[in-house]
């Protein structure tokens, strides 16, 4: 990806995602705009738990939110 965040550094250190590689990472708007176009959630809109399952869906965020 050609363009990098200005706050990549401070946008890498609150990222949970656990996909490697993603060229996406740290770059929250292209993750947020490329999620949303997919009916999904980011990686922080999870658990740690929920967000290792990559069913970024918003059932099992509803899943993951009554969990808690
Ligand atoms: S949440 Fe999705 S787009 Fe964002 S860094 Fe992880 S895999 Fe990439």
């Amino acid at each position: 990806m050609a363009f990098k965040c200005e706050q990549f550094s401070g946008n890498m250190k609150k990222c949970n995602c656990s996909y490697e590689p993603c060229e996406r990472k740290g770059n929250c708007c292209a993750c947020i705009h490329y999620h949303l176009a997919m009916n999904e959630l980011p990686a922080c809109a999870f658990s740690n738990e929920a967000e290792r399952s990559w069913d970024r869906s918003f059932e099992n965020f509803i899943r993951d939110k009554k969990e808690k």
